[in-house]
């Protein structure tokens, strides 16, 4: 697609509050985002929450939770559209009056008989414009009593077409629509028009969006045509799949993005990762969120379903974390830790701990999980007795009792603690399992953990002479 644009970009991301930011969301927010910033335009938040049944303050509070995880910063708004209400209904009134909309009185079960004698006659199901003006063309006497629809009087030949930045030309034939209605018979307004005044109003430049909204754009470009005004160019994205091919839900696991923050991805991990969903730069799988925006031109979306692929966000995740300087990736995990009931101060330092597991981590959940061994209090009652009876037998106790001593003055340094062992295991003709797995269960109360002598290292002298000498 072409960068050369004389106006200003102008992007938007319009949600409708009906529940969490879901990963489809996050993506088409991404991508939005992403463009604008690219061109250096203006990104828009709008709350589409004029489905007042449906809408709720807390997914409110949960979109613009997600999009400030995810970084996705607003330049204008949130603005919500139950706030412009008066806006659509002038030019409800306006399009009225210059004859691009009309009054329907044909009631819902009059519109639905429509719809089955053209059925049942072989053709299209729709509204037959009984009371569509034409020239020359008498209107049925207004019924008393009955509230009148708004339909748009949608333009009978040729055809709109648009050449989709995702999916390449389209042109449907404005025989295939309906007259829209744009405001009900108690004068709200209607979701398509919503959009249209909105789109025109905020000057919005590019659309990019699910392709769940394709079969409402030929209607919208029409009625924004009828306005005077430029459409919009639209970007009509694949949904996301499931890894085993079905749409993605809740069935495939977490489908709010603030899930993920829970099980411990990192924001940046998401970024990279959602901008693969339907979009490439040449192979490249890893990269910053400046190096998306330097490289997103609305060019290379795919025009076939992306799909999710957890393992893939898990490799991801753990580039992101190995990225991390060690205070900051200590900062993300401490809280994590607190939840658990880990005590951080006058334990091993969180930074060294991390150090020794991130390299093998995936989430920060999991590095939380694996760092409890070092803040948790100590219970050895709490020990599983088949680990006890496997592993502290009496002559396991006798070593450790041993190691305990060789070990009493020694420099407590990871290297000096590996040359003790071998020490005491040459004096034994023992191989290390004999000493390391008892050693681990004593001092841990679990049979596996990183390297033993980092672990012990790290726990520090006075606690692990102490629980030797407990055992
Ligand atoms: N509110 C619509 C949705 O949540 C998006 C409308 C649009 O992007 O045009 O699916």
């Amino acid at each position: 697609m072409s960068t050369d644009i004389s106006s200003p970009v102008r992007t938007r991301f319009a949600p409708s509050p009906t529940g969490f930011l879901h990963l489809g969301g996050a993506r088409t927010a991404l991508f939005s985002w992403a463009f604008a910033r690219h061109l250096g335009g203006t990104f828009i938040l709008r709350v589409e929450d004029t489905d007042v049944q449906r809408s709720t303050p807390e997914a409110v509070q949960a979109i613009l939770d997600g999009m400030a995880w995810l970084g996705l910063t607003h330049d204008e708004g949130p603005f919500y559209q139950m706030q412009h209400m008066d806006r659509y209904r002038e030019v409800v009134g306006q399009m009225l009056a210059s004859g691009q909309a009309y009054h329907c009185y044909s009631t819902p079960e009059e519109v639905e008989a429509m719809r089955e004698l053209a059925r049942a006659e072989g053709r299209k199901p729709r509204y037959d414009g009984t009371w569509r003006p034409e020239p020359g063309k008498t209107l049925p006497a207004v019924p008393a009593g009955r509230d009148p629809v708004v339909r748009f009087r949608n333009p009978q030949d040729g055809e709109v077409s648009w050449n989709d930045l995702v999916k390449g030309p389209i042109a449907i034939a404005n025989a295939e629509l309906d007259d829209l209605i744009i405001a009900r018979a108690d004068g709200t307004p209607t979701y398509n028009f919503c959009v249209v005044v909105d789109d025109w109003d905020m000057r919005i430049t590019h659309v990019i969006r699910g392709d769940d909204h394709v079969n409402n754009t030929p209607r919208q470009i029409n009625i924004l045509r009828a306005l005077g005004a430029e459409p919009p160019i639209y970007g009509h994205v694949p949904m996301i799949l499931g890894p085993d091919g079905d749409k993605l839900s809740k069935r495939h696991g977490a489908v709010s993005v603030m899930q993920y923050d829970e099980q411990g991805y990192l924001p940046e991990a998401m970024v990279n990762y959602l901008a693969r969903l339907g979009w490439s730069h040449g192979d490249d799988e890893l990269f910053t969120r400046e190096q998306l925006v330097s490289w997103f031109d609305g060019a290379h979306l795919s025009r076939s379903a992306a799909q999710w692929d957890p393992k893939k966000l898990n490799w991801v995740n753990a580039h992101y974390l190995r990225q991390l300087p060690a205070d900051e990736l200590a900062a993300r995990v401490a809280p994590r830790i607190v939840a658990r009931g880990g005590v951080i101060e006058g334990n091993a330092p969180l930074a060294d701990v991390l150090a020794l597991l991130a390299p093998r981590a995936e989430t920060l959940e999991q590095l939380a999980d694996e760092a409890m061994l070092f803040y948790r209090p100590f219970d050895p009652s709490a020990t599983p007795p088949e680990l006890v009876e496997q592993h502290l037998t009496p002559e396991a106790r006798a070593l450790l009792r041993e190691f305990a001593a060789d070990t009493a003055e020694i420099d407590w340094t990871p290297e000096a603690l590996s040359a003790a062992m071998k020490t005491l295991l040459a004096r034994h003709g023992l191989k290390m399992p004999k000493l390391g797995i008892p050693l681990r269960v004593a001092v841990t109360g679990q049979a596996q953990t990183p390297a033993v002598d980092a672990v012990l290292a790290l726990l520090g002298k006075n606690i692990v002479q102490k629980r030797l000498h407990n055992i």
